[in-house]
């Protein structure tokens, strides 16, 4: 990689940032694409103020935003997305005259996602296990792409209720029903898309699952688990033993950084060279399929 006066320089604020699979990502994008874009990851201890505004002072192109501060950053956006809005969490900054403007690929990288393996939202009812930060704003990426119907179940119920009341508040008709986990035999007795976001099964904890039992399953045609860390989680393979498809969350991490690097760059990344990034990124984690 050649680093000259000219490189536009990216990265990552978080904390922790060791384990990111970022770097690879954009760096391995710019050498085949021959850009002069350098990204690196910076551990921001707790100041994001001033390391949003020192980025900014620096000419730093465009910032990728990780634990624990995609909901904070919003406060030092000029400018927002109305997706990443109506999220209210940004993972990508972008630098434009008078402060940078917020993005939250990992929703629009989830679409696109779907979108690579065929999996429609669209007039879908959807099964939503969780109702934390990823939970909740997979819901609203299911409203904004008009899911016939979303069922939010959580072990907090209180918390499924919250995320319901807030995206149904925006709706002529309730679209989000909350319910707590042991419900799901209330559910519509009919195949529906489930996204798995919860932690549970998260490695080392791999044999977890948040429902063990298989009558649920029965109504599953298509399992997404934003779990890639195992690759084959308890949840996709209770999903497959009642005939359903699953997938794991690593397309979803790989598609949020294409999206943030066509977004500084503004180019559209070739889904032959998508492929080959994704190989790289299973290749970094061991997984064979
Ligand atoms: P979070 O805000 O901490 O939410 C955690 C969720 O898991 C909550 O719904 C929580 O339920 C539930 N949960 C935790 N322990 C549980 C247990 N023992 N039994 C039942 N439910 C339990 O986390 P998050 O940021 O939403 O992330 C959720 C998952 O998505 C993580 O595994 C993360 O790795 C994954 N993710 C993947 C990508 C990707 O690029 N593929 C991107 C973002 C997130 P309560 O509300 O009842 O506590």
């Amino acid at each position: 990689m050649k680093i000259d006066g000219k490189s536009k320089l990216c990265g990552l604020i978080g904390k922790p940032v060791e384990h990111t699979m970022s770097p690879l990502i954009h760096n391995t994008l710019s050498e085949i694409l021959g850009k002069n874009m350098v990204y690196v990851p910076f551990l921001v201890e707790e100041d994001l103020k001033s390391a949003v505004e020192g980025a900014y002072a620096l000419n730093i192109r465009g910032l990728n935003i990780t634990v624990p501060y995609k909901e904070k950053v919003v406060d030092l956006l000029k400018e927002i997305d109305p997706l990443a809005g109506q999220i209210g969490a940004v993972n990508t900054l972008c630098k434009t005259e008078g402060g940078y403007v917020g993005y939250n690929t990992d929703m629009t990288g989830l679409y696109r996602a779907f979108c690579s393996e065929g999996i429609k939202i669209q007039g879908e009812k959807v099964i939503i296990l969780g109702a934390g930060g990823a939970a909740r704003s997979v819901a609203c990426l299911c409203s904004h792409y008009k899911a016939a119907q979303i069922f939010i179940l959580n072990r907090n119920v209180e918390k499924a209720k919250l995320v319901a009341e807030e995206i149904n508040a925006l709706q002529e008709e309730p679209l989000v029903f909350p319910m707590a986990l042991e419900e799901f035999d209330q559910l519509p007795k009919e195949k529906m898309l489930c996204i798995q976001a919860t932690s549970v099964g998260l490695a080392p904890c791999e044999e977890r699952v948040v429902i063990e039992n298989q009558s649920f399953y029965e109504r599953i045609h298509t399992g997404y688990d934003l779990i890639y860390r195992p690759a084959n989680t308890r949840f996709m393979q209770l999903v497959k033993a009642q005939g359903g498809r699953a997938f794991h969350g690593l397309k979803m991490l790989l598609y949020q950084g294409i999206e943030a690097y066509e977004i500084w760059n503004e180019c559209r990344v070739e889904e032959s060279l998508c492929n080959t990034i994704y190989e790289k990124m299973k290749g970094e984690m061991g997984i064979e399929e």
